[in-house]
């Protein structure tokens, strides 16, 4: 693929570019600057907030919230403060510290976007052929072309049959961020990185905290270097830490399922399956869905151009993080990176691999490890 020189683009339909990035998450907002400072053209095409999930709904907000209550639990396990039992965090000033430090991180990209000649188009991003893009918004279609994609999707937050998010007793990990009262008790489905960090919030906010987790320990899916060094440790590593939760007042079930939940007055009732037979039950004021999440591949088209994600299907129609795999159509310039890839890793880092590749090497292609 050759790089024509960047011009300052109209940005209007029918606009071609050197490089299109469907999504401005860490994976597609790192690869168009870095294809940007090399000099290509680029568009963005983002539905949402510049920032993706990491920024809006994911790492940043969760480490805001974190930051906020680490000095709390720390204080609380010290021996050496008085009066302590009356401390408490303010829910609302947490959410409004985090929504600052995002539109903070937001408009930062923007500045870099514009600093880099980048333009971004607001709306939903679909393939009409391997080379152009139709994007609608507010009832209207417009169509860019561009010799190179990168699909940078990401991915939604996970869901489960048992029981239906409908963002006031049964949470997604989006609609937590905005919860206007700190919950009595909470059950949080799903031990990975996303529930126990929410686990670790909650705990220190008081709330009484249910971990369920399906597999045998939690972190389990973590990715593959984590796990490896764990491994090498014998898992002791998670294993002390499910001891600080513990000690905490965290509970965590292990190799225990949720068949089935509804609600009951204003609770929520859980059902609990154990590996081993036992069933149980649990009434909470909350549920929070922290499972795997889905990758936002639907309606992008990807049939269009010949791609296809494979690999094991978990809840039905729904892949986990790290098992759907990508096909790239060879004879097309279509890289996907970040978690549209279907791995596991941090988007910023397949940004950089995608963007890196695209105009050096075009003949490279992705794949899912
Ligand atoms: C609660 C939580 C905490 C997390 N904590 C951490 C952490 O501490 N450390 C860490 O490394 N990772 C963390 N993650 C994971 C991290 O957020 C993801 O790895 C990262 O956001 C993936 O980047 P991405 O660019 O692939 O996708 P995303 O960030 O999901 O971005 C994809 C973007 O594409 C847009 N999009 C999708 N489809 C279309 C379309 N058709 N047209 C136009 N735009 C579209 C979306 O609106 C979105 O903005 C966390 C995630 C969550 C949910």
């Amino acid at each position: 693929m050759t790089i024509s020189p960047p011009k300052t683009s109209t940005g209007s339909t029918g606009s071609s570019y050197d490089i299109a990035v469907i999504g401005a998450g860490p994976g597609g907002y790192v690869a168009a600057i870095r294809a940007a400072q090399m000099g290509a053209r680029v568009l963005v095409i983002e539905k949402d907030e510049l920032g993706g999930t990491c920024l809006n709904w994911g790492c940043i907000p969760t480490k805001a919230f974190l930051s906020d209550v680490k000095p709390l639990r720390r204080i609380k396990i010290s021996s050496v403060y008085e009066g302590k039992e009356g401390l408490s965090l303010n829910l609302k000033k947490m959410v409004n510290r985090k929504n600052e430090v995002v539109s903070t991180m937001v408009d930062g990209i923007a500045i870099l976007f514009k600093s880099n000649h980048i333009h971004r188009v607001r709306g939903v991003a679909s393939f009409l052929d391997s080379k152009t893009i139709g994007v609608a918004q507010d009832g209207k279609q417009e169509t860019y072309t561009a010799k190179g994609i990168i699909i940078a999707t990401g991915s939604t937050a996970g869901t489960i049959p048992a029981l239906n998010i409908d963002g006031r007793k049964v949470l997604s990990t989006n609609d937590i961020l905005t919860i206007p009262k700190i919950p009595r008790d909470l059950v949080i489905i799903g031990g990975g990185a996303i529930g126990i960090q929410f686990a670790t919030i909650f705990n220190a906010l008081g709330t009484e905290v249910t971990v369920v987790e399906m597999l045998p320990k939690i972190l389990a899916t973590e990715d593959d270097e984590v796990i490896r060094r764990l491994q090498r440790e014998d898992d002791e590593v998670i294993r002390r830490l499910q001891r600080v939760l513990e000690g905490d007042g965290i509970t965590i079930l292990t190799d225990v399922e949720v068949p089935g939940g509804r609600p009951k007055g204003n609770k929520v009732e859980i059902e609990f399956q154990e590996k081993s037979g036992g069933k149980s039950q649990l009434r909470v004021e909350k549920v929070l869905i922290a499972t795997a999440r889905t990758p936002c591949t639907e309606g992008l088209g990807l049939e269009t151009i010949g791609c296809r994600m494979e690999g094991k299907r978990q809840n039905g129609n729904q892949c986990g993080w790290g098992v759907c795999r990508w096909r790239r159509n060879r004879e097309d310039d279509v890289r996907p990176c970040g978690l549209g890839r279907g791995g596991y890793c941090c988007g910023e880092h397949h940004g950089k691999i995608a963007r890196n590749r695209l105009p050096q090497n075009p003949d490279l292609c992705l794949h899912a490890s």
